[in-house]
């Protein structure tokens, strides 16, 4: 019931703060989804990013309420874009549709006598906006599929610090050296890896491409008995792994957690080497991967009847994949 447009937020309908609170969770999925920032504030204001624009219209009334030329009155695009050298040109750039009715723009006006201008919400003019409505069409967007790694980061058995990190590697948003670099931070000389293998540190190269780093993927994947993925960036490279092992369910959600581990174990490899000068070996490191899934897997399934040894040995066997 509620419709939001631009800058602002109009309820229409029945006020219910029920739906305004769903609405609330369907945003906060969104943009965890798309990436794109939906800002809050106190008053429920809602600014967007363009997706809700492009799906409601402007049913005219009486024509007060409907800016003639900024509107999307008549067709998908308001006519100040269709017809861009026309509202260059017109000295009524912010008109109503009723007043330039009374100019003499249109000829009748039965059309829009009786009732007051509304929004018209395109997916579903005859049942208006609803939450499922719009979660529908959020999760069947390809600008949401496009970026289908990250519905990946959240695990219910993983802790939310390492989910939010996840977030903010596949976006490219980690302190890493060449990120520091490109702001200013660092000076472009102390760009490089700190495994000493020469190469500059960016996201790509810690996680996927160094001779140190990345050759930890080997390691994992002959523990978990899966094929080495090939992938050249991190979100291609997240969702191969977690399809890796099979279709099922629970190994996916298996192989989604192993990812999460191994990119947490090889950025605090990263900064224990940095910052504290010490070095772990990539087995021990591998160490650390059996460790936390271990205990991620551990601490949130009491009638999981996990042994430590055979986890890390054979994992798949633990878990009944084999
Ligand atoms: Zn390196």
């Amino acid at each position: 019931m509620e419709a939001m447009f631009a800058d602002d937020t109009l309820l229409l309908g029945v006020k219910s703060w029920a739906n305004v609170r769903a609405l609330r969770v369907v945003l906060v999925l969104f943009e965890a989804m798309s990436g794109l920032k939906v800002n809050f504030n106190k008053s429920m204001n809602f600014y967007w990013g363009g997706w809700f624009g492009k799906h409601i219209s402007k049913k005219v009334g009486d024509g007060s309420d409907t800016f003639f030329w900024t509107d999307p009155w008549t067709a998908e695009t308001p006519l100040c874009e269709r017809f861009g050298r026309l509202f260059d040109l017109a000295e009524t750039k912010s008109a109503t549709m009723a007043e330039m009715f009374a100019l003499g723009w249109g000829d009748g006006g039965e059309a829009w006598a009786d009732s007051s201008d509304r929004w018209l919400w395109q997916p579903g003019p005859a049942t208006g906006y609803s939450v499922r409505g719009a979660y529908h069409l959020l999760t069947s967007q390809d600008f949401v599929t496009l970026d289908d790694a990250t519905g990946l980061i959240w695990h219910t058995q993983v802790p939310l610090k390492v989910s939010i990190f996840a977030w903010r590697l596949l976006r490219d948003r980690l302190p890493t050296k060449t990120n520091l670099v490109s702001r200013d931070i660092l000076s472009p000389e102390a760009h490089h890896c700190v495994s000493g293998c020469g190469i500059v540190e960016s996201t790509q190269h810690l996680f996927l491409s160094c001779s140190t780093f990345g050759s930890l993927w080997s390691l994992v994947s002959s523990w978990i008995d899966s094929t080495l993925v090939d992938s050249q960036t991190l979100p291609d490279h997240f969702m191969q792994f977690t399809s890796s092992a099979g279709v099922s369910r629970a190994r996916r959600s298996f192989m989604q957690l192993i990812w999460l581990a191994c990119v947490w174990v090889v950025w605090h490899e990263r900064n224990q080497r940095l910052f504290r000068g010490s070095a772990n070996s990539v087995h021990h490191m591998l160490d650390k991967i059996k460790f936390f899934s271990f205990r991620w897997l551990k601490t949130t399934n009491n009638t999981l009847t996990l042994n430590y040894h055979c986890w890390w040995s054979s994992p798949l066997v633990c878990l009944n994949f084999v």
